[in-house]
């Protein structure tokens, strides 16, 4: 930790409006007989925010990363706790000992888990990922799914087959539909039929399943989702679906940035037009004399300017390059001056970027 009394840029986390959001989609679920494991990999597992995924009923609480369970666990969290990025065989020690369940796509990794649980004198649950055109993780062929699932189910002691899942809408922009959902629910049955028993869970995916739920159509075997962004900002639901999510708050996070340059500018670049500091050729577009603030923070934190939201009317991110981000204000009915602070709402890469970065402050709000 640094020792600057630093106050901005930081990133404002309202814990009541993000309890109403998990208990929200906790209850959606429940009432259609679905359970939520509570991804909190999107604002990097906040240690302040965990806790809640466990008390509003979440059946697990997720993350891709291991560091967010181990934080988790030395607040002594109960879990039970899901690894949901496919474990690195270099990570198999710390998945046993942090993980309860954990989503899989290789044989190899599978025994290499049940080896390591007799070491360590634990077990471990898995749920086998099936790949349905995403092409992200997962089994391609159903009989490679069968045969993986009656390998653990049949060979594996130390390792609980709990059932498959699948994941959609991120590498392949496949949307998840019925159809989608019925495929995963047909290799589970294949599975079902080889190994003799029903499996506990067939998981449909994440945020960019819940849309099934919201409208009534998530097919009856369907019976655990993952989220986390649907949980955290409710956003894409309502931009990219048009699904109406007002009874989520979609203020959760907040970023705060300071004002250090306010002046009348030209809007188009003098000189001769090269590259920008990252080396992509801008665009610019010429409006003339505008007012523009400069604020104290950048691409280093946030990545992607465009996914940053101004809360006052009036605004538009123009653009930024590592440690400034340039905001036309012109518009602004506001009086703004430097050291004025303005607030920016979140989506997904923003929130992500942000939370992770070691030069913007956490403010838990209670
Ligand atoms: C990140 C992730 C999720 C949650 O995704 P959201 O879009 O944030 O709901 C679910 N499952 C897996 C495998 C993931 O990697």
């Amino acid at each position: 930790m640094s020792s600057l009394e630093k106050k901005y840029p930081h990133v404002e986390v309202d814990l009541k409006k993000l309890r109403h959001n998990i208990d929200a989609v906790v209850k959606i679920c429940r009432e259609q007989g679905i359970g939520i494991a509570g991804v909190v990999k999107g604002f990097n597992g906040i240690p302040e925010a965990l806790p809640l995924y466990q008390e509003c009923g979440c059946t697990s609480i997720a993350s891709s990363r291991l560091e967010h369970i181990e934080d988790a666990r030395i607040m002594g969290l109960e879990g039970p706790f899901m690894a949901i990025r496919i474990p690195m065989e270099s990570e198999i020690p710390d998945l046993v000992r942090l993980a309860d369940i954990s989503l899989n796509s290789e044989i190899t990794v599978l025994e290499a888990i049940n080896e390591e649980c007799k070491r360590q004198g634990r077990t471990h649950k898995v749920i086998l990922m099936a790949d349905l055109g995403d092409l992200r993780e997962g089994f391609w062929d159903v009989e490679d799914l069968v045969k993986a699932a009656v390998y653990v189910e049949k060979r594996l002691e130390r390792v609980t087959l709990l059932g498959v899942g699948t994941n959609l809408g991120c590498y392949g922009s496949i949307n998840a539909t019925p159809e989608k959902m019925e495929e995963l629910i047909n290799r589970a049955k294949a599975v079902e039929k080889v190994i003799g028993r029903r499996l506990d869970i067939i998981s449909g995916g994440g945020t960019t399943s819940f849309p099934l739920v919201i409208e009534h159509k998530m097919p009856g075997r369907i019976n655990h989702l993952r989220m986390g962004e649907g949980i955290a900002l409710g956003k894409d639901l309502e931009d990219l679906w048009g699904l109406d999510m007002s009874f989520l708050n979609k203020d959760v996070f907040t970023l705060r940035a300071e004002i250090i340059e306010i002046k009348d500018k030209p809007s188009y670049p003098a000189g001769e037009i090269f590259v920008d500091c990252f080396g992509n050729k801008g665009v610019y577009i010429d409006r003339g004399i505008r007012k523009r603030a400069i604020l104290g923070v950048g691409k280093v934190d946030f990545s992607l300017d465009s996914q940053l939201e101004p809360r006052l009317q009036g605004l538009e991110v123009l653009g930024s390059s590592s440690d400034h981000l340039i905001v036309d204000v012109q518009d602004c009915k506001e009086e703004l001056k430097v050291g004025d602070i303005l607030e920016f709402g979140l989506r997904y890469s923003t929130m992500v970027f942000l939370t992770g970065s070691k030069y913007v402050r956490l403010e838990i709000k209670r």
